[in-house]
């Protein structure tokens, strides 16, 4: 009732070009040119740990703005209209192994102390507790690193080798796993994160993030 009134009188808009839309998000033509499944042809050193990867949308436009509102302004009414990103995500559950745990990629302990909330976890939640899917934040992050993209490949996993580890009591041991992440650049982050689960027994590890700068 509450939320029919406001879209009565503040209809929702496109969140990247601004458009009246009937429903939260992005318009038709936005969500074609923003949103879309692409699975990772080009894994490069991923490949040596992951599985599959799977990006739902381009980090720009209104996704990259609505990301920079929920992390750096805290603007929680944002979570609405990224989470209208997932719908794109479908496909990727059909081909993953039904019996899957979800794992978000940990943020360092000082910024979500500062943030108060993993901006992964918080997006992704809702989507895997509608699928039935575990979610659990199994994996911490050990020590801070210094941010990564101007640096070499070399440099990248030099720079996060020993960035992660399991919590204490997690077994991943057989289980096929799926690293969740907002935002994927080099993948330098989520395939040292594969590492990890893959030292610790995992079978297969895939990964999916909301956004990537590569598509
Ligand atoms: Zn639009």
């Amino acid at each position: 009732m509450l939320s029919a009134l406001l879209d009565f009188f503040f209809p929702p808009r496109c969140r990247s070009c601004r458009a009246c839309v009937e429903h939260r998000g992005f318009c038709p033509a936005c969500a074609r040119q923003l949103i879309g499944t692409r699975r990772m042809t080009e894994m490069g050193a991923m490949a040596e740990h992951l599985t599959g990867v799977w990006v739902l949308a381009h980090y720009r436009a209104g996704v990259r703005d609505l990301l920079r509102a929920l992390k750096y302004r805290r603007k929680m009414t944002a979570l609405d209209d990224l989470r209208t990103i997932l719908a794109a995500g479908e496909e990727v559950l059909e081909e993953l192994p039904p019996s899957l745990l979800a794992v978000p990629v940990p943020l360092a302990p000082q910024r979500q102390k500062e943030r108060g909330f993993n901006q992964t976890e918080a997006i992704f939640a809702p989507w895997f507790a509608a699928h039935g899917i575990p979610f659990e934040p199994i994996l911490i992050r050990t020590r801070e690193t210094m941010p990564l993209y101007e640096m070499t490949r070399t440099e990248r996993r030099r720079e996060l080798r020993g960035a992660f580890a399991l919590v204490r009591g997690a077994d991943v041991q057989g289980k096929d796993l799926l690293l969740v992440d907002d935002i994927m650049t080099t993948g330098a982050t989520l395939t040292e994160c594969a590492r990890v689960l893959r030292v610790g027994g995992a079978r297969h590890v895939y990964a999916i993030a909301l956004a990537g700068e590569h598509r």
